[in-house]
């Protein structure tokens, strides 16, 4: 009899995946454990995609997505032949590790971040070499030296929220001159600065964003790279490798409408900062330990409570965070945010649940 994993590739047996916030469908739940945007997309990438929707679909897309690409560069004012669009910056970020990272010297990456670096690492043979946030939960570039085969860093962090300044960024790239330097900017545009302006003049720099958060379409699936046309080539080669058409017309067509209207993205951000602001200033006031947030979300302690009794707690009232069971963060919680009625509603179980012995 063949066991459970015979038929596997070896590769396959030791690989931990990554394990993705619930999505359960629960009438009237406050869902703020995957750091979706509360707001649906612009009116305008809803019709873009129907009228996607009614021509065309029998044929395959653009496997270059120039329409998307000319879109993202000019909102970036870069050129689209620095541009590379992908399913979801995950599939950007996993195309990245397989073209810049499988070296024989290891990944320097912080202890805390975005658990799938970690996961490429295992897919890709990668060794990471974890570097500790310092005792603020900020990175710490000057621990960044050294011989390596490349740097990735979230800016802002996740899932700490703090962010670096461009002068840090600019510092990491000039310690580390003869590797690529990939920055995740998933949430930059809820109070972060963007390096996609130092591309032209850092040949190392790889910048990836998504459009899965501050551009509401986490459904969609699109994300992109912004570096210089060496590194857009090698991640073309990669994509010709696996898929040549990741992004299909109906995503092409609702990305580009998200990119032409600009107010809805501005004023849409601008409702999640003040959120975010508020929610930080009510927490604070219940004892909360709240980290300051450039991001879509808070990472906050109480130091009277247990994280993982808080969140099940809050899930009893329906109310879902993320709880992370892993070092230095297990007595935190990370809160996307929500509207200001979601938002509200976490304050007032927060506040019942702490004012409980
Ligand atoms: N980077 C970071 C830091 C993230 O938190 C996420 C979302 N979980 C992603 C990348 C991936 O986003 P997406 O694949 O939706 O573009």
């Amino acid at each position: 009899m063949a066991s459970d994993t015979s038929f596997w590739s070896p590769a396959l047996r030791g690989l931990v995946p990554y394990t993705p916030g619930e999505q359960p469908v629960i009438e009237g739940l406050v869902k703020l454990n995957t750091n979706e945007n509360p707001y649906p997309p612009s009116p305008l990438v809803v019709a873009a995609i129907a009228a996607a929707a009614r021509e065309g679909l029998q044929l395959y897309p653009d496997p270059q997505a120039m329409a998307l690409r000319r879109a993202i560069a000019t909102f970036h004012g870069i050129d689209t032949a620095q541009v590379f669009v992908g399913n979801g910056s995950d599939e950007v970020l996993a195309h990245a590790f397989f073209a810049f990272f499988r070296q024989n010297r290891p990944l320097l990456t912080p202890d805390i971040s975005y658990s799938f670096y970690k996961v490429y690492c295992g897919l890709y043979g990668i060794e990471p070499a974890l570097v500790p946030l310092d005792a603020a939960m900020r990175i710490d570039v000057t621990q960044y030296q050294g011989v390596c085969g490349g740097v990735v860093i979230a800016n802002p962090n996740a899932p700490t929220g703090t962010s670096l300044a461009l002068s840090q960024i600019e510092r990491l790239l000039q310690q580390q001159p003869d590797s690529v330097v990939l920055v995740d900017e998933a949430y930059v545009d809820f109070g972060g600065d963007s390096a996609v302006g130092l591309i032209a003049r850092y040949p190392n720099l790889l910048v990836v964003q998504t459009l899965s958060k501050s551009r509401s379409l986490a459904g969609l699936r699109v994300g992109f790279a912004a570096g210089q046309r060496h590194l857009i080539e090698a991640l073309e080669c990669v994509k010709d490798s696996f898929n040549s058409y990741p992004l299909d017309r109906l995503a092409v067509a609702g990305a580009v409408a998200a990119y032409e209207d600009r107010a809805y993205f501005e004023t849409t951000r601008a409702h999640v900062i003040q959120s975010r602001d508020w929610l930080g200033r009510e927490l604070q006031a219940l004892g909360f330990e709240v980290l300051p947030s450039q991001a879509n979300f808070l990472l906050v302690r109480h130091p009277g409570h247990d994280a993982a009794a808080l969140a099940a707690g809050l899930r009893e009232q329906r109310i879902l965070v993320r709880h992370f069971q892993l070092p230095r963060i297990a007595q935190h919680l990370r809160i996307s945010i929500g509207t200001p009625q979601q938002c509200a509603m976490l304050v007032d179980a927060c506040r019942a649940l702490t004012a409980q012995a």
